[in-house]
């Protein structure tokens, strides 16, 4: 952690400032193990490998920790990263684009391996703060290491260790695997100042019928409780069969304009052409991702407008994204 991050820290507990109480091991502009003091309810919280804890996760409820948990493994395992992710991602934060990002203090609830944050630092963000409750949050620290404008915590996304003082708030494929959803959008909306913005993506219930209907009920009483290394391999037959509708039938239908006439009428289309061009690896990792979440909920649009209403967010723009997730932006009022 760099000492900048104090500027922005708040006690999860009592909201009091932050201060460094101790520190133990230093490496450039890292505070890589120490202590942190609330000057309030003088809570103390460890520095460790670099990354402020404010979560200790034998005191969080055993749901929250199974995801983070599983999602942790499944982060590490897939820790590759390529260019077509930057796309990718400015289409869930849609209409932010990375000139947005100059000169301003953004806050990530849930930044898993820390994709999101290493692009916004280097799009020139004052500062971002990044915060997750899994694991991976170790590979996002290392992957922003000595970066200045980018923090890493661990921290749960209900009690964001952090003031209201962020430009931009976002929270991008998260949402959804919390056990109260909306409770998680109205923490982030809760750390951006009036007149600030917030961007959430999360799943669709309307286009993904089969999914809750067939694929919920086997993840949830199967597949999320079999071991990730093992699931990591059965997972393997589903995605082949994916990979091969997509590499010989959607992809190559939805390249000709008579073939996206038959492809109309295929079987999610949209998204299943959307990730046509995807690798193996990638494909596999999202197979992989809808099987070892152990809470995953499906937002309809209606429900979705609703979270923004109750936040009082103006200048609301929410649209699909692939006909099977919904994307939101809005400004922050009073
Ligand atoms: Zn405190």
């Amino acid at each position: 952690m760099k000492k900048k991050l104090l500027d922005y820290l708040a006690c999860p507990l009592c909201r009091g400032s932050i201060r460094l109480r101790s520190v133990q091991e230093e490496d450039g502009i890292e505070i890589m193990s120490g202590e942190l003091e609330c000057a309030v309810c003088q809570r103390t919280f460890a520095i460790r490998r670099g990354i402020p804890r404010f979560a200790d996760l034998g005191k969080i409820d055993e749901e929250k920790q199974a995801t983070a948990e599983s999602f942790g493994w499944s982060w590490r395992r897939f820790s590759h990263d390529d260019e077509r992710y930057t796309e990718q991602f400015l289409a869930w934060i849609a209409p932010v684009r990375p000139d947005f990002f100059a000169g301003k203090l953004v806050v990530e609830g849930g930044c898993g391996k820390g994709r999101h944050t290493l692009r916004i630092a280097r799009w020139g963000a004052r500062d971002i703060v990044a915060v997750d409750l899994s694991e991976a949050v170790e590979l996002a620290f290392e992957s922003t290491r000595g970066m200045e404008n980018a923090h890493v915590i661990q921290a749960d996304i209900y009690h964001l260790p952090v003031k209201r003082v962020f430009d931009y708030g976002f929270s991008i494929g998260v949402l959804h695997h919390l056990p109260d959803p909306r409770a998680g959008f109205q923490s982030v909306v809760s750390k951006v100042k009036p007149g600030g913005h917030v961007s959430a993506w999360v799943y669709g219930a309307e286009h993904n019928r089969w999914i809750v209907n067939l694929i919920n009920p086997i993840r949830e009483y199967i597949t999320s409780r079999i071991n990730p290394r093992v699931l990591f391999h059965l997972s393997k037959l589903p995605t082949a069969i994916m990979y091969a509708a997509t590499k010989l039938l959607y992809g190559p239908l939805n390249r000709s304009a008579r073939g996206k006439k038959i492809a109309r009428h295929l079987f999610y289309n949209d998204y299943l052409s959307f990730i046509s061009t995807f690798n193996w690896r990638e494909q596999h990792s999202i197979v992989f991702d809808h099987l070892v979440a152990p809470t995953t909920f499906y937002i309809s649009r209606e429900e979705f407008e609703e979270w923004w209403r109750d936040v009082d967010a103006t200048e609301v723009v929410i649209g699909w994204h692939n006909k099977n997730s919904w994307r939101g932006f809005g400004k922050v009022t009073e």
